[in-house]
């Protein structure tokens, strides 16, 4: 059996952790706490899914049109917080970058460059064999990405 996981919607972190670590984030960067940057980091915690700086944005103006929270702030807090290593992105090319909190376990991504469908993947043996290569290069691994680009199912079906 194909030893594939593709279920991720654990939380590793507790968001008050998180909000803590933001907080300690902003203050070494010279930035206030703001309730429109809380609700950017709220927003995207509760959140499965992997969003554009866009699509965040219309879900904070949706359940908080009374923050006014400018785009141009989702954009600088985003810059912030993966500079910091707390969100993680994905290049979808012209079309710019997909975000996700890096609150869940480690996963790669297939992702589909028809309708932008993104699943989340870890296999075993790829993991292994990344341990492998950087200890015989080595090299001490911090962190990996890997995301595999091509068509998913239902577009291969259109
Ligand atoms: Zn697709
Ligand atoms: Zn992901």
């Amino acid at each position: 059996m194909p030893k594939v996981t593709t279920d991720f919607n654990d939380k590793t972190i507790q968001y008050e952790e998180l909000l803590h670590d933001f907080k300690v984030l902003l203050k070494n960067n010279s930035l206030k706490f703001t309730i429109q940057r809380e609700v950017i980091l709220e927003t995207l915690y509760n959140s499965d899914e992997h969003l554009t700086p866009e699509a965040l944005h219309h879900l904070i103006q949706n359940k908080h049109s009374d923050l006014k929270t400018g785009i141009a702030t989702v954009y600088r807090t985003l810059a912030l917080l993966e500079e910091s290593h707390m969100v993680t992105s994905l290049s979808f090319g012209a079309q710019g970058k997909k975000y996700e909190l890096g609150a869940k376990e480690h996963h790669d991504h297939l992702i589909c460059t028809e309708c932008g469908k993104i699943t989340e993947f870890v296999d075993e043996k790829i993991e292994l064999r990344q341990h492998a290569i950087t200890d015989e290069l080595g090299f001490k691994m911090s962190d990996h990405s890997m995301q595999i680009y091509g068509i998913c199912k239902t577009c291969q079906n259109k």
